[in-house]
This record gives structure tokens, sequence and C-alpha cells, in this order.
């Protein structure tokens, strides 16, 4: 772990979101570092990764799946995960339940979402999408939504990441007048920006990189 990184991002999060500490890559040891902190959220963004890491890594461990997940995979990384906040279609809604109801356990979710237009490349799903995805979700008792994941784009242009993440807290407002508070999660900010996400009102950061190097 590094200490001073640690610090700082601690500090920063406060009170106000909460760490899920994106281990992707990592070590079984270096995740330890931090799980010996107290640390317990953790991403992963692949489901091969993922299944590994929870097997060898101690059981109250909370994995988040944070990468595309392809629908063949579902059924893998269901048993232990706590969080997959990449749903990005309703088909992959159907699968889930689909898979979550065979093992009988809620999975909740976030619903991501791609506001920068300049990063074509990225997945995730348009405002227009949102409601469609969640009405429907509202009908599959195992999917339980509980907010939005959102990506800044990939500029060095603060004002531009902020109008993005601004654009996601007025998405997740909107969203949750409308679905009610059990949309509650705001998951948004990485190792280049997550102090811009804080001051756009994130309540969950997902750092990787500032927190394993100096
Ligand atoms: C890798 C990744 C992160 C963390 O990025 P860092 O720059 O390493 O902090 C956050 N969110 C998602 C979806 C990622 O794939």
């Amino acid at each position: 772990m590094i200490r001073a990184h640690y610090e700082s991002v601690k500090r920063n999060t406060g009170s106000q979101a909460s760490l899920c500490i994106v281990s992707k890559h990592r070590s079984p040891e270096e995740i330890l570092s931090y799980y010996d902190e107290g640390e317990r959220i953790f991403a992963e963004n692949r489901a091969d990764e993922l299944v590994r890491k929870a097997s060898q890594l101690p059981k109250d461990i909370e994995w988040h799946f944070i990468g595309h997940l392809q629908r063949n995979k579902v059924r893998q990384i269901l048993p232990v995960t706590v969080m997959i906040q990449s749903l990005d279609s309703i088909a992959l809604a159907d699968v889930i339940e689909k898979e979550a109801a065979r093992i009988n356990k809620v999975m909740p979710v976030l619903a991501e979402f791609h506001l920068a237009q300049e990063d074509t490349s990225k997945t995730g799903l348009s405002v227009s999408q949102a409601d469609e995805l969640f009405a429907h979700c509202k009908d599959l008792p195992y999917v339980r939504i509980e907010g939005i994941m959102v990506m800044g784009p990939h500029t060095d242009d603060k004002e531009r990441i902020a109008e993005v993440f601004r654009k996601a807290k007025d998405l997740f407002d909107d969203l949750k007048s409308r679905y009610g508070e059990e949309i509650r999660i705001l998951s948004m900010g990485m190792s280049s920006d997550y102090e811009t996400a804080l001051e756009c009102g994130s309540n969950m950061v997902r750092i990787g990189t500032y927190l394993f190097e100096e």
C-alpha cells in the first residue's frame, strides 16, 4: 500500500463517499495490504480474475464488478459478487435476473451511463435509455438497481470533466426522485478525477492506480 496516497484519499472521501478499491491486475498481497487497514470493498473488471481472487482472499471482502460483463459470465460471478456496477442493457438485466433467481440471491446493480460524447469507444447507456431500463428492472424481483456508475471523459480539462460529472449528478437526482430512495449510489471518480467527482456529488469513488503506484 502507499500510505500517503491512502491517507489523502481517506481524507478527501471522508463521510461523503465510500471507497471502492480497484484491484484489477493487483496481487493478493497488494489487496491484503488494504484489507489489513480495514478496507472491504474491492472491484474487478474481469470475471475470471474476480472469481479466482474471491476464492483466495478473505470471505468478507465485498467484490464489485466494474467491467463489461458478458452474458455467459454472469453465472460465474453472481455467487461471489455483492454489486455489479456495469449494467448496460436490458438483455444483461434479464440474464442477471434468471441466474440470480436460480440461486435465490437478489443482486444489487448500478446502471452504467456513457455521458461523455467524445469517448465513443466507451460502453454504457445513454440518458434516453434510462427510463426503459429502470422501468424494466422494477419488474425483475432479483435485480435491484441501486444507482448509477459513470466514467469521466478521457481528458485533462477539469472543467469538461466537471461538466460530465454534473450531468451525472442531475441524472442521479432525477432517477432518485422518480424511482425512490433505493436509488442511492452515484459511483464516479477514478485516480485522475476523483476529487472533481467528489465536488460534483459522488458518493462512491473507484480508485486503483493512485493507491497502488507511486
Ligand atoms: C480501472 C477502472 C477504475 C480505476 O481506474 P484508476 O485510474 O486505476 O484509478 C475505475 N473504474 C473502472 C470502471 C475501471 O475499469
